[in-house]
């Protein structure tokens, strides 16, 4: 049995469920997190974040902490399409995100505020296993990878942060509607010194097939390809990305690759009883359109409710789906009129159509551009 009488369990310290502690814990509740993972994540994750998730760091007061090093608050970097990647850009815009911080960066700063606060007792090497509702109560199980000892928790609250692949969704049996095809993609994370001084100036550039995305620090990019299902690239995402990029601008070093296989959508409820999703849990959807900013301003809403539900107020559940689902739905609107804008971009360009007839694709709604 784990000593604990923290009324809230969350599942994950990634973003949401980094957020939704702290957002308890300013309300005075204390929680209990199980990250399965003992490192820092393998990808990098957000890179470019919004000014809603910057607003609810601020407002928690870790923002100078967990954005220090490598933001750039301010910056609204150019988003450039054009045919090939070092071509004439067909058309330029501004960015719509508010800053730059490494993902990675972002995810251990997170971790470390927990880990020093006293209302949240994080513990990373611990894995959810599954849940099942008995005498009126939630019993959670969880999995400490260190000892392979298995624990039941009696928990009064449970909410699932766990990411994409969500085994607290999967536990409650709740299935994913408006579901997109995106076709086979990847992400890369490489080095290229050579983009970031043919594009001293651009946070993404679109191009037929791949998007790159600058990270923080020199030379960082991710590269989003969308692979073509009838040949051998899933099996070298590097290769593709190599043969995508001018030898100008190739990369130096690839650092790793997320392939993107899951089914995309939003969850048909957010939650049963008293165990609920957020963010990637609740509505998996490909980067970056699935913004960092609506799962942190998932937690804080969740947080909010979840602390008045503690403290002798209502369930929070009701409110808070209402409130939130239907900004993953709009976030999911977008993602599929961005890959659409994409994949007619890419074909046009493909019959040499002018600049002026490729910029006609991306002019009626340019604010969703994504990079797909
Ligand atoms: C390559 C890539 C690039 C991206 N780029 C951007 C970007 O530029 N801008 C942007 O806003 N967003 C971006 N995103 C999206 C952003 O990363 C997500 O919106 C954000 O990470 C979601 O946070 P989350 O906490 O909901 O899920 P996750 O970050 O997936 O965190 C889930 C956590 O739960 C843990 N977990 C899973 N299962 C269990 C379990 N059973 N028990 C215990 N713990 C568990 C995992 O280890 C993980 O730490 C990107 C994502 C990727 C992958």
């Amino acid at each position: 049995m784990i000593d604990t009488d923290a009324p809230v369990l969350v599942v994950g310290a990634g973003p949401t469920g980094a957020v939704l502690a702290l957002e308890l814990a300013r309300h005075g509740v204390p929680s209990l997190v199980v990250e399965r993972s003992s490192r820092p994540p393998r990808h990098s994750g957000p890179d470019l974040i919004g000014g809603t998730a910057a607003g609810i760091l601020e407002r928690l007061g870790v923002a100078g902490r967990v954005l220090a090093g490598g933001v750039d608050a301010g910056a609204r970097g150019r988003v450039e399409w054009s045919r090939a990647v070092g071509g004439p850009p067909v058309v330029t815009m501004p960015s719509p995100l508010a800053g730059q911080v490494t993902g990675i960066g972002l995810v251990t700063r997170l971790r470390a505020v927990l880990r020093d606060h006293p209302l949240i007792d994080l513990r990373e090497g611990w894995t959810f296993t599954g849940s099942r509702h008995t005498g009126g109560r939630t019993v959670a199980t969880v999995l400490n990878s260190a000892t392979g000892t298995r624990h039941d928790l009696p928990v009064g609250h449970l909410a699932g942060c766990d990411g994409a692949r969500s085994t607290v969704r999967r536990c409650l049996g709740v299935p994913l509607e408006d579901t997109i095809t995106t076709g086979q993609y990847c992400s890369v994370d490489f080095r290229s010194d050579a983009l970031d001084r043919r594009f001293p100036r651009s946070s993404m550039i679109m191009a037929d097939g791949i998007s790159l995305v600058r990270c923080t620090g020199p030379g960082m990019w991710t590269g989003h390809l969308l692979l073509d299902r009838d040949s051998s690239e899933e099996a070298d995402p590097a290769g593709v990305l190599h043969s995508r990029l001018p030898a100008a601008l190739a990369a130096s070093q690839v650092l790793g690759v997320v392939q993107w296989h899951d089914p995309l959508g939003v969850a048909r409820v957010y939650g049963r009883g008293t165990t609920y999703l957020a963010g990637q849990s609740a509505h998996p959807l490909h980067p970056p359109s699935a913004l960092v900013d609506t799962c942190l301003a998932d937690a804080a809403d969740l947080g909010g409710r979840l602390a008045a539900a503690v403290n002798g107020g209502p369930g929070p559940l009701d409110g808070y789906q209402r409130d939130r689902r239907p900004h993953a739905v709009r976030d999911r609107e977008r993602l599929s009129r961005a890959l659409d804008r994409h994949h007619r971009f890419a074909a046009l360009a493909a019959t040499g159509a002018s600049p002026e007839q490729l910029a006609g694709v991306l002019r009626d709604r340019p604010q969703d551009h994504v990079n797909t």
